[in-house]
């Protein structure tokens, strides 16, 4: 078997290389997935780190936009495996006072706990979480001009300020807490332009699906991936480890979720259909 053998080669089997070796693969085109790891996810892979049967995700832990996904969301992904179990409390931020602000299910009652930040909370996340069905495909699908753009304008004005700036309307150290723990998955400094956009998702995702985790750990979203993969024609063996450097030679289209880019050329999509797998 060559890399040739196949229309189209995704480098990465992370989240992100299997959704798009799934959609090539969907519009019949046979693919091979590539993976330096020896295990495939990526960001999803869960592993026995300390003692035996207890698995510890290695990154990524908790999936509310995983959950969310308009993508997934067409995805038979229960049939292969998947069921996320969403806690009562989806988050909560301690402090050295012995107090705690949580994020719960109830937008009322994570707001009515913020006390003199009652109001705050309410006006800059109600509207998200009463928008979020038409702000989603914008949010978490790819670039394109917004169906509903005073919704996403809405959003955005807020979105793209720094989490620092935002947090000043924010009087009380609860407030301020949750807002930093969930602004902080920004993974930079709490200053940039931006950094907003992440925290208000999170914390909207709180209460439009709470934030669901994996019965199984971050792996089992991987596996029913690959395993819808398989599914759809491919051969388990079209998942190959490789060496981080891939050569790109002509067949028909890379995708790429390298850092490094050894696999950066992306070619239009043939519009030959062909019957999947090999
Ligand atoms: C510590 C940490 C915690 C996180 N927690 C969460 C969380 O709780 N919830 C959440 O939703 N997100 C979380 N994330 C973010 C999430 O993990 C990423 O957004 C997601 O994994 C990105 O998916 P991806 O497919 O783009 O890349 P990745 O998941 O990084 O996958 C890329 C894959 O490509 C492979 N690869 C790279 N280069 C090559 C090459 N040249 N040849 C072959 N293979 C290659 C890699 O080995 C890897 O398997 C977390 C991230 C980190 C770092």
């Amino acid at each position: 078997m060559d890399k040739r053998d196949f229309d189209a080669v995704v480098v990465g089997s992370g989240p992100n290389g299997l959704a798009a070796a799934i959609t090539l693969q969907q519009a019949g085109l046979s693919v091979l997935i590539l993976e330096a790891k020896d295990a495939i996810g990526g960001g999803l892979r869960s592993a026995e780190l300390t003692l035996p049967g207890f698995v510890h995700d290695i990154g990524s832990a908790i999936h509310p936009l995983a959950a969310e996904s308009p993508f997934f969301k067409t995805l038979p992904l229960a049939e292969h495996g998947l069921n996320f179990l969403t806690p009562p409390v989806a988050a909560a931020h301690p402090f050295d006072t012995g107090r705690a602000a949580t994020l719960v299910a109830s937008l009322a009652d994570t707001a009515h706990r913020l006390g003199p930040d009652e109001k705050a909370y309410r006006q800059l996340i109600q509207p998200i979480v009463r928008d979020w069905p038409v702000l989603a495909p914008a949010i978490l699908g790819p670039l394109r001009i917004p169906k509903h753009p005073l919704a996403m304008a809405r959003f955005g004005l807020d979105a793209v300020t720094s989490a620092t700036m935002l947090a000043k309307r924010f009087q009380t150290l609860e407030a301020r807490g949750l807002w930093a723990g969930m602004a902080a998955h920004a993974i930079q400094p709490l200053t940039n332009v931006t950094t907003s956009a992440i925290g208000l998702v999170l914390m909207a995702m709180g209460h439009v699906r709470g934030w669901p985790l994996p019965e199984g750990g971050a792996q089992v979203i991987a596996r029913a991936l690959a395993s819808y993969f398989v599914s759809l024609g491919a051969k388990s063996k079209q998942m190959l480890p490789l060496a981080p450097s891939v050569n790109c030679p002509p067949p028909t289209l890379y995708f790429s979720t390298s850092r490094r880019g050894s696999c950066s050329r992306l070619r239009a999509i043939p519009s030959r259909r062909s019957t999947a797998g090999n």
